[in-house]
């Protein structure tokens, strides 16, 4: 049973971005709280006139409530159930999950209702991860939720959250086992994955659709992945028919996730190879060495403070690989910071153009997939954006 411990009322006015479905309460909304309620705890939410808006997880800090619910109606744990199966049923309306991909994100945090809450499916694991500690807190009912709901496409569920919270918890299962690597197919191709070691949930599922277009770009090309991880657009290039590819990760790890994905495919040295290095150093002495290059780095600003610094280096970035490309190459290229928005991802891409003193079209605008959706009320969800760019 959900148990609400306090009322927190809004400022007069501060109940119009609640009454358009956002999700977030901001300690600057609040007018009072009546009660007394620990981190994590449900909260009821009410405007000035102590009309009841919704119900939400509280917590300490700039985001004071997480909103579940926007009804006046007392809300109890099967709402896990309702919106886990919501969210299920839209992967499937959308074709996300079919014949030739097992992998998909279930639960997309406020894109689909559930604030704070991250469920990443690989063939039949689920991986669970808490953004909040009401999320945290109710575990339980989301593994029942799913046990009962998905029973087929949900065997075992990993919690892994202890990067994430503010709270001492431990990565475990929380029901059943399953062994690491674990096998997936995306769009046909085949993955290990391996949430235990692996950085997030274990795979970027984020750029499924990207990688099926850069294959469709990379047939008898020579194609360069920077921040290659587990070789995402590396298999996918190589299974397209890409006569070469060569993948750069800073990490020895990554580059020998991307090395085992790449034989699990079927390809070998000849066709590809991988560099334990700065993508900056590599991009060096490569002048004129590529058709296409793919360049996906981690979110360089993760806080707004972070973002003059984290556009300097998408900036040179993107001016470096301008500069080196063959005459009529591709440019994937890529920003996951949610605090850089597209407008200024754009814009700081044109500004590498003049830099590298090129001629550039752009051929298409990138963005995350159906199994990562974002809340209309919420445009905060929107974080990755990508473009394809054409070189002469
Ligand atoms: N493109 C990947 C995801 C990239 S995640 C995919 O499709 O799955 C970002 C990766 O960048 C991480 O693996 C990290 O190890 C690597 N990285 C971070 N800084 C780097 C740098 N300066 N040079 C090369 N790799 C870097």
């Amino acid at each position: 049973m959900i148990k609400i411990t306090a009322s927190v009322i809004l400022k007069h006015g501060r109940e119009a971005s609640v009454k358009r479905f956002h999700p977030w309460v901001f300690s600057g909304a609040l007018q009072t709280i009546e009660g007394e309620p620990h981190e994590g705890d449900w909260v009821e939410v009410k405007d000035f006139k102590k009309k009841t808006l919704g119900f939400g997880h509280y917590q300490k800090g700039t985001i004071t409530v997480r909103l579940l619910s926007f009804s006046a109606e007392m809300p109890n744990e099967k709402i896990y159930s309702e919106k886990i199966t919501r969210a299920f049923r839209q992967r499937l309306l959308t074709h996300v999950i079919n014949e030739q991909t097992n992998c998909f994100r279930l639960v997309h945090g406020e894109g689909d209702g559930l604030p704070g809450l991250i469920i990443d499916v690989y063939n039949g694991i689920a991986v669970m991860q808490a953004h909040s500690l009401g999320m945290h807190r109710d575990k339980e009912w989301i593994v029942n939720a799913l046990c009962q709901n998905l029973p087929e496409s949900v065997q075992a569920v990993y919690y892994k959250s202890q990067n994430t919270l503010n709270a001492k918890t431990e990565n475990e299962y929380l029901l059943g086992m399953a062994a690491t690597p674990h096998l997936i197919t995306e769009h046909g191709n085949k993955f290990y994955v391996d949430w235990e070691e692996g950085q997030k949930t274990g795979f970027f599922l984020d750029q499924r659709e990207n990688r099926k277009l850069l294959g469709q770009l990379s047939s008898g090309k020579s194609v360069l992945n920077t921040f290659c991880y587990t070789g995402g657009f590396s298999v996918y290039a190589l299974s397209a028919g890409a006569h070469l590819v060569h993948s750069v990760d800073s990490s020895e790890k990554a580059v020998s996730l991307t090395k085992k994905n790449i034989e699990l495919n079927g390809f070998d040295s000849n066709q590809h190879a991988c560099f334990a290095m700065d993508t900056f150093e590599f991009l060096k002495d490569k002048k004129d060495a590529y058709d296409v290059i793919v360049l996906d780095p981690p979110a360089f600003a993760k806080h707004k403070d972070a973002r003059h610094q984290a556009m300097k280096g998408y900036q040179r970035l993107n001016a470096e690989a301008m500069k080196i490309i063959k005459p009529n190459g591709i440019i994937f290229t890529f920003s996951c910071s949610q605090v850089v928005d597209k407008q200024l991802f754009y814009d700081t891409v044109v500004s590498s153009a003049i830099q590298a003193g090129r001629e550039i079209k752009v051929l298409q605008h990138l963005g995350q997939p159906a199994d990562h959706p974002v809340s209309i009320y919420h445009p905060e969800g929107e974080y990755l954006k990508g473009l394809v760019l054409y070189v002469s």
